[in-house]
């Protein structure tokens, strides 16, 4: 396998040539300074020996044999497969501060959430009291004051959720629940906030499903409430739910501003949000994520179609049987 020598000699990233019989033919001064072994000593014998991990996929993790880093490699074959090139880089740094960056947020969530709190009870107070007396300026800006507050314990509420779905902490309480019950509370709660759109069902469905009732009615809320944000000037969504053999389907459509087909892919990626509508729309560009780990801890799965300047359809599936009744799930992200 050709590379060039300058690049290969310079490089920060260890560098680990194989010949076609998998043993290791070349390595360049990073690698010995990682490896913590001399040329010597690595040339001619094979890279499983100085790896703990598995090195069949094209990237991924491992470690330096009896040793605690984290090394992400990235694998390349060489064209007629004669050989195989692996580059290694120690990542444990970045994982360390990124599990720091994620222990403050939850610790930061929860400290939050507290004062919040303080501030809910006494603002019910005040309204029962603005009530009592009559006082309807006073009502008004405490009604405004408890949806800011609501607002915030979303948001921190979402932040918890990332960390949760990161640490594969999700946790699911399955019950046996009415999936049009679900569909009904959620509208419920989406007409409270929302007075610019109606929601109209097509439904001849009528299942109960073993799910996280808490967690779906967040599911459906986030799309109800994205298909009103996302088509501006519009006044309907429509909801279509259908029954196949294993699955529930669901479907959330607006007629709004649509997804450019480029963007499409990445839409369900964390912190993403479509660019140049950023500044139009308040968002975090967590709710899709989190929405759609939802769905895949019960076995679902979620998919977008959408048209530019006609609108979208999230739709989402969910397993008409679940065996298990209280499941920690373990999520892939
Ligand atoms: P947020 O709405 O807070 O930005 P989401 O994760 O819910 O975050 O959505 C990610 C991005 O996907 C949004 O920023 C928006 O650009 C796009 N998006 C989501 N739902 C729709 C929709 N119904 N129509 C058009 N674009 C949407």
């Amino acid at each position: 396998m050709h590379v060039d020598r300058d690049v290969f000699k310079s490089a920060l990233d260890a560098i680990i040539i194989l010949d076609s019989r998998g043993l290791i033919t070349e390595i360049n001064p990073s690698a010995v300074k990682l490896f913590k072994k001399g040329k010597a000593k690595i040339v001619g014998r094979a890279l499983s020996e100085f790896i703990d991990g598995n090195l069949q996929k094209n990237r991924g993790e491992v470690s330096p044999k009896g040793r605690g880093e984290t090394l992400q490699y990235t694998k390349v074959r060489s064209t007629g497969k004669r050989g195989i090139l692996y580059f290694f880089r120690d990542i444990s740094d970045l994982k360390l501060e990124m599990q720091r960056r994620e222990h403050f947020l939850s610790i930061a969530g929860h400290e939050l959430k507290s004062p919040l709190a303080t501030i809910k009870a006494i603002n019910y107070l005040m309204l029962r009291r603005s009530s009592i007396q009559k006082d309807d300026f006073l009502k008004e800006q405490i009604q405004k004051v408890n949806s800011k507050a609501d607002t915030l314990i979303r948001l921190i509420a979402e932040l918890l959720d990332i960390t949760k779905i990161r640490h594969k902490r999700l946790e699911l309480t399955l019950e046996k629940v009415s999936f049009n019950k679900i569909l009904k509370s959620v509208i419920d709660d989406f007409e409270k906030i929302n007075k610019t759109h109606r929601v109209e069902v097509h439904n001849k469905t009528n299942v109960s499903l073993k799910l996280d009732k808490a967690r779906i009615e967040q599911v459906i809320l986030n799309l109800l409430k994205n298909a009103a944000k996302y088509s501006p000037g519009k006044d309907a969504i429509f909801i279509n739910v259908e029954k196949s053999k294993k699955y529930l389907k669901c479907e959330i459509i607006d007629f709004g501003l649509g997804i450019p087909p480029e963007q499409i892919g990445k839409i369900f990626n964390l912190y993403y949000r479509l660019p140049g509508r950023e500044r139009t729309f308040d968002g975090l560009g967590v709710g899709l994520f989190i929405a759609s780990e939802i769905v895949k801890a019960h076995g679902g799965k979620m998919k977008v179609k959408s048209a530019l300047n006609r609108g979208s359809q999230f739709i989402f599936y969910l397993p008409l049987t679940t065996k298990l009744n209280r499941v920690r799930y373990s999520l892939t992200v």
